[in-house]
């Protein structure tokens, strides 16, 4: 589905002009113009041209007077007109312009407060419009193999907060891989399956908060195409099946919080504070941890498995 603000229009412009000027079709000046009328016989730029156009005939309007349709953003501040093919499998054309951060702004203008801890019940919050990724990564997939990716809820809250992201894959056809800095600790992820990269969000190197406060969203890392979305489904690629993600999810809560319990509280003692009362870990949990225990946390929740490593 396209984005709605998303618009069409035509437009007309001067083929001999050395300055490509367009106007649209539904300004009303056409018979205003020299261009649209007789009196384009009068126009320096036709009299001038080399060779001189001698078969003009008895046009009402100047043969060098070209139109063509193009497409543009009708909510951003300046209005860029895009020929109509350049527009084709572009963020704007596909379910892919919820990541726009202009469409964004003007949808969702209020900031995101950050995801919520999972609840008693050890639900997360998993959008079900996307599929999820055993080291808790999410894909997007839009029309045409286009995609987006980033980490899950399950990540925010284990998170908390971060203090620095880098984007470290270039634009080529290879795994997407993030390094999220939290509190000395680094947490690398990369995606299981390669993508052909087509961009990153740049706006988390300087606003990486954003993973937390609205990971399916504004926190998304990179995005791309992917080369197999035609002939396999993402559960076939390595996806979790749809019917099977939330008890997936619980499952990986449970298994944090008995992570919690034997490893951290077995090194620190059972004085220390890292359980809510219904005995489900809490946001921002890694802060808590040492480094050896970054570690752990890191291989038994974040990193692929030997399958999956590509
Ligand atoms: S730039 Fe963003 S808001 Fe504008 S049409 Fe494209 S996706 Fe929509």
């Amino acid at each position: 589905m396209q984005c709605p603000f998303l618009k069409q229009t035509k437009v007309r412009y001067c083929e001999l002009s050395p300055i490509r000027k367009m106007l649209a079709d539904t300004d009303g000046f056409e018979q205003y113009e020299r261009c649209s009328t007789a009196q384009y016989r009068e126009c320096p730029l036709l009299q001038n041209a080399d060779p001189y156009p001698h078969d003009l005939g008895n046009e009402d309007h100047c043969p060098r007077l070209r139109s063509a349709m193009v497409q543009y953003c009708d909510t951003a501040g300046v209005r860029k007109l895009v020929p109509y093919h350049d527009c084709l499998l572009s963020r704007c054309q596909t379910d892919a312009h919820l990541y726009c951060p202009v469409y964004r702004q003007r949808v969702h203008p209020k900031e995101r407060v950050g995801v919520e801890p999972p609840n008693a019940n050890g639900e997360v919050h998993m959008p079900a419009h996307i599929s999820y990724w055993p080291n808790h990564m999410w894909m997007h997939e839009a029309e045409y193999g286009v995609c987006h990716i980033g980490v899950d809820a399950f990540v925010a809250c284990v998170l908390g907060s971060i203090d620095e992201v880098k984007l470290i894959s270039p634009r080529t056809l290879t795994q997407p891989t993030a390094v999220l800095s939290v509190h000395g600790h680094e947490f690398r992820f990369v995606f299981p399956e390669r993508i052909e990269i087509t961009g990153s969000n740049v706006h988390l190197l300087t606003h990486p908060e954003e993973i937390v406060k609205d990971p399916y969203g504004g926190g998304w890392l990179y995005e791309g195409r992917v080369r197999q979305a035609e002939s396999r489904t993402p559960v076939e690629r390595g996806a979790i099946d749809d019917m099977e993600n939330r008890d997936w999810m619980r499952h990986e809560v449970d298994r944090l919080d008995r992570f919690v319990r034997d490893t951290v509280h077995a090194s620190k003692g059972s004085s220390v504070e890292l359980a809510t009362d219904g005995g489900l870990p809490v946001s921002g949990l890694v802060r808590h941890l040492g480094r050896d225990e970054g570690l752990e946390l890191i291989r038994e929740f974040f990193t692929l498995s030997p399958q999956e490593a590509k």
